[in-house]
């Protein structure tokens, strides 16, 4: 299971701005915590950016499509005159990614609704990252960053880490994600499979030849020279 995380905006972009944020800085903080809190979780998780970069929009899709993610999942904070959680799918986002949508949008709206925040619903938008990803994706607009009541939530590391645990929560219920247990071979497997160093199906305990772990060192190589 591989999830993109697009951490929104960065470098050059800052994003919505309002009482002293901006909004590529309050994305890089709650993502980070949601990449820490999906280690616990069975996935390959791969964001878009981990730091103060620029990334263009093409090349957040383009990654998520590389990578032939399960799901695409992007985090923004909202601006121009509101309060409260909204989520975004393409207009023409298939069955699937209306339905995984809605299963994250209802559990991320949970935190919200509890703090007292309104729920502004799942909603619709031709935005890029949505348009030009293959794979079921959401955009999820976390509060508003011009509300004094939201900017000041959005500046208290506790909230952001609350509902990055919530976002964390709400993923995992929507992709059916399982806990991280002990060593597990074929969970191994299944990650180099992932990750493209290896293909087809293997049992762990069957035996490698020369040739294979040739194969699968020499994919290595190519990813450290490029
Ligand atoms: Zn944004």
């Amino acid at each position: 299971m591989v999830i993109v995380l697009d951490l929104g905006h960065g470098g050059r972009d800052p994003g919505a701005v309002g009482f002293g944020l901006q909004e590529k800085d309050v994305v890089l903080a709650l993502g980070r915590q949601v990449l820490s809190f999906l280690e616990d979780y069975q996935v390959n998780v791969i964001p878009t950016r981990t730091s103060d970069v620029y990334v263009s929009l093409a090349d957040r899709a383009n990654l998520a499509n590389h990578h032939k993610a399960d799901f695409f999942c992007s985090l923004h904070i909202n601006s121009g005159g509101g309060s409260g959680f909204e989520s975004y799918i393409h207009p023409d986002a298939s069955q699937k990614s209306q339905s995984m949508a809605a299963t994250l949008h209802r559990e991320v709206s949970k935190f919200y609704l509890e703090r007292g925040f309104p729920d502004r619903g799942l909603k619709r938008a031709n935005f890029a990252v949505l348009r030009k990803t293959t794979m079921p994706a959401v955009l999820l607009e976390n509060l508003f960053i011009d509300n004094p009541q939201d900017a000041a939530c959005l500046a208290d590391p506790v909230f952001l880490r609350d509902l990055a645990f919530a976002i964390t929560g709400g993923l995992a219920r929507t992709l059916g994600l399982k806990k991280r247990t002990g060593w597990d071979p074929n969970e191994e497997i299944k990650r180099l499979k992932e990750h493209g160093l290896i293909t087809g199906d293997h049992a762990p305990n069957a035996a490698v030849t020369w040739g294979e772990l040739a194969t699968v060192l020499n994919r290595l190589l190519d990813r450290f020279e490029n």
